[in-house]
């Protein structure tokens, strides 16, 4: 009886999970080849399928089904992939059923009005074009956060979206401890002369830029026969099974470091996708956890590992031998202290490993703020100036490079859209140290371009979960304790204290 309950749930997530993958590779085809005239209908269709997938979703016949399951999960083992998938798919079921479709709707179509005004908006330095949009923005964020009702803080059921299992009073602890050991540190460095970074700004062409990219993420260990590379505005990963996690990618051929780095971050997503038990295929459970444990995975290979010294010990002197001309009486350390230049800059997604944070305590802030009723929209600007400048000491020269820069606000919605990169920076440094205390010789291995040891380690402790636990549960599986900002401090510190004086 059990288990044809359970047969019959897997069979119906099946086909939400088919519709929700089948509008996924409609999305990768509208941001890779799709011809411009495609878009109307292809907005349409995409909607179409999520709308159906919904429905679908939120039937009674589940709530039923996980009713009559209840007792079986109990009688599992927390762990048990049978309780994890009952246990994942009811929280996603009640998060769902919480928002009505008809609300659900306008929120969707106003993010797509919203995101069309600011892609003209922003060239166009002109906040008050979407102004009004985001005094919606924010209103529908507040009815979003009050169907969930009994939260501590009116952002609690947003982050919770993103990062499940934080909420605003944790993350503003563990963000204020890091803001103050990370303050220093941005200050030292930024008092120094800056890094010359000129042998990455000449010319090299697309050809071999994509070429070397494309090696690179193959010997990290992207597996090229369940995934591909594609070229893109905004490069991003998608998957529609964990037979076919793909990335895309953008070349800009006066900049080496653009196809390269993008690469690096977006396969480690994908390698978390393509190291998923292949036994949660088509269930809620496969995919990544939580936005800052995926971002940990981006962030671990792009910056621990990929801006290491001893990965491009192994590295350039093929980089130089693909590169002659632009890399000619390069050494490797001015080559690793051009790609690890730390700078204030305006705009966060150009920002270094140190100073990035600073740019999303700012918008974590904000949001905070905004959500409360502490700040209006109208005075968003104004604060954003002064808040840059306090933080920065530069003062933005326009809104286009302030406040309009990132798109997560205006076509979405306004909390939880920024914490989880912090997060993930903090946490990949958490289980890198984990990985490295079972084993010391993975630094040598990179030296010699071997990547296996740490690849399965991550695959055995965080890949093949999944959505199993929660950001917090894993952390505490894989590291015994809570959620703590030392190891990454400490990452810091150590790198950066080669680099410069701390
Ligand atoms: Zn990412």
């Amino acid at each position: 009886m059990t288990q044809k309950k359970l047969n019959e749930l897997k069979a119906l997530l099946a086909e939400v999970n088919d519709l929700n993958n089948a509008a996924a590779v409609l999305g990768w085809d509208q941001a890779t080849y799709m011809p411009a005239g495609g878009s109307p209908a292809r907005g349409r269709q995409m909607a179409t399928l999520a709308k159906v997938a919904q429905e679908k979703f939120i039937d009674k016949r589940v709530g039923k089904l996980l009713d009559g399951l209840a007792k079986y999960e109990e009688s599992l083992p927390y762990d048990s992939d049978d309780a994890s998938y009952i246990r994942v798919t009811r929280h996603d079921y009640e998060r769902a059923l919480k928002v009505p479709p008809a609300f659900l709707a306008e929120l969707n179509i106003h993010g797509a009005e919203s995101y069309q005004t600011w892609t003209e908006a922003r060239p166009a330095n002109d906040f008050a074009r979407v102004r009004p949009n985001l005094e919606k923005t924010l209103d529908l964020s507040r009815k979003l956060a009050d169907f969930f009702p009994g939260y501590e803080h009116i952002a609690d059921p947003l982050i919770d979206f993103a990062d499940y299992g934080m909420k605003a009073s944790s993350i503003r602890a563990l963000f204020k401890e890091l803001r103050e050991n990370l303050v220093p540190i941005v200050k030292a460095i930024t008092s120094q002369t800056p890094a010359d970074d000129s042998c990455l700004r000449k010319h090299y062409p697309e050809a071999e830029q994509m070429k070397f990219g494309e090696d690179v993420v193959r010997q990290l260990g992207y597996d090229f026969n369940r995934g591909r590379i594609d070229k893109t505005h905004h490069p991003f990963m998608t998957s529609f099974s964990i037979g076919d996690v793909r990335i895309t990618t953008r070349v800009k051929e006066d900049f080496l470091g653009e196809t390269l780095f993008s690469n690096v971050h977006e396969a480690g997503h994908a390698m978390y996708e393509q190291g998923n038990d292949p036994a949660h295929e088509g269930t809620p459970l496969a995919g990544g956890t939580s936005a800052g444990v995926h971002e940990s995975q981006s962030r671990l290979w792009e910056n621990i590992v990929g801006r290491s010294r001893g990965f491009w010990e192994y590295f350039f002197p093929i980089l130089q031998s693909k590169f002659p001309e632009q890399l000619k009486g390069v050494s490797l350390d001015q080559f690793y202290r051009a790609i690890n230049k730390v700078e204030k800059s305006l705009i966060r997604t150009d920002a270094d490993e140190v100073t990035y944070n600073l740019h999303v305590m700012l918008r974590l802030d904000f949001e905070l703020q905004l959500l409360e009723g502490k700040l209006s929209i109208r005075d968003l600007p104004e604060a954003w100036h002064e808040r840059f400048e306090s933080d920065f000491g530069i003062v933005p020269p326009n809104d286009s490079d302030g406040v309009l820069q990132d798109v997560h606000w205006y076509g979405g919605i306004i909390g939880g859209a920024f914490q989880g990169y912090t997060l993930g920076n903090v946490m990949s440094a958490l289980f890198y140290g984990e990985a490295l205390k079972a084993h010391p010789e993975i630094p040598n291995e990179m030296k010699q371009g071997r990547f296996g040891t740490l690849h399965s380690w991550l695959t055995q402790n965080i890949y093949r979960h999944g959505r199993k636990y929660t950001a917090p549960e894993l952390v505490k599986k894989v590291t015994g304790a809570d959620l703590t900002i030392q190891p990454y401090i400490r990452y810091l510190k150590e790198k950066y204290g080669a680099l410069y004086t701390l």
